[in-house]
């Protein structure tokens, strides 16, 4: 399997990402989303990734017009997956959305198209069925801020073929990726089923009194040699998303940690627009954190 042509369907937060990432590496890009106006607006969101790639990854001028000019747009199903080796669903994390997404994308693609999903909660036997090609069906996820956070994290689903997993895995690393196998099913693939607990137990830790969020922080820091502990880890995710994930296993456990933990959240932060790095304070202020002074470890 040689992936040359790769559909990105959806060009939102991460689509667009993705899309601009494969094309700057070579690939023939084809980004689709639902109309012409959205495409639009992805255009200019890729002017202003191109600034972060120059930062970042020191991308030249002449890199930079090679990408531009291998991104296509369309919003036309059929055209976009005419002639696709690979294409990367990051349409909106819903699973009715996805299921019809690939219910219509089965009917138009050639027989070769890989598709791989890039769903942060869906497991991809979920959806496996409504592609009509199980075995030709992967999930492939990505970090936000792609080019910086290169993770892509490669899962199988039981009915993946293997030709398929390891030209997903080459591909990952095609396009700068750190490729990262995932040889079963595992909701929150690897980053989130490490990360998850961290954060848990740091709020269960602050929320019972246990210790106050700088010395949780500088516990971790110091112990691991980490860059940041784990509510500057909170920060970056932003605090709407961690109190979310809470009160969903409040409402859903009725776990009395759980519960007084999204109260605290949404009283002290979310309600006072304390969301993190996003609105400039959160469990600290930015742009200087207190974990970047030098005497924070001390
Ligand atoms: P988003 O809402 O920002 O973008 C979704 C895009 O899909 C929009 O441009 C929308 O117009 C388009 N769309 C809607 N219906 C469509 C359809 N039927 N066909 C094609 N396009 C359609 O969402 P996002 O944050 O980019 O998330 C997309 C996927 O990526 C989700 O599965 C999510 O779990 C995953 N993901 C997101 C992040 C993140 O940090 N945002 C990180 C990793 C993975």
């Amino acid at each position: 399997m040689n992936f040359k042509n790769v559909t990105v369907a959806g060009s939102g937060v991460l689509g667009y990402q993705i899309a601009f990432q494969a094309a700057f590496y070579g690939f023939n890009v084809t980004v689709y989303d639902i109309s012409d106006e959205i495409l639009e607006k992805a255009k200019t969101k890729f002017n202003i990734l191109s600034e972060a790639f120059k930062k970042g990854l020191n991308a030249t001028q002449k890199q930079l017009n090679v990408a531009f000019k291998n991104l296509n747009y369309t919003s036309d199903l059929s055209a976009a997956l005419k002639n696709a080796d690979l294409l990367i669903e990051a349409v909106p994390e819903n699973l009715k959305i996805k299921i019809d997404f690939y219910q219509k994308v089965s009917k138009v693609a050639p027989e070769k198209t890989v598709f791989a999903t890039n769903s942060s909660s869906l497991l991809p036997s979920k959806l496996a069925k409504k592609t009509g090609r199980p075995e030709k069906f992967i999930a492939l996820h990505f970090a936000n801020e792609i080019w910086k956070h290169n993770t892509g994290e490669v899962m199988k689903h039981p009915e993946t073929s293997a030709e398929v997993f390891n030209a997903v895995i080459d591909f990952a690393k095609a396009i700068g990726m750190v490729a990262l196998p995932i040889h079963k099913e595992q909701p929150g693939y690897i980053v989130n089923s490490l990360l998850m607990p961290l954060l848990s137990s740091a709020l269960e830790l602050w929320v019972n009194k246990i210790s106050d969020i700088k010395t949780i922080d500088k516990t971790w820091m110091v112990a691991t040699g980490a860059p940041m502990g784990p509510f500057g880890i909170m920060d970056v995710v932003g605090i709407t998303t961690v109190y979310n994930i809470n009160k969903i296993a409040a409402d859903s456990t009725k776990s009395s940690i759980k519960i007084k933990i999204s109260k605290k959240l949404k009283k002290e932060y979310v309600d006072k627009g304390k969301l993190g790095i996003v609105s400039g304070k959160g469990f600290y202020a930015y742009p200087d954190p207190a974990f970047e002074k030098k005497n924070f470890l001390k």
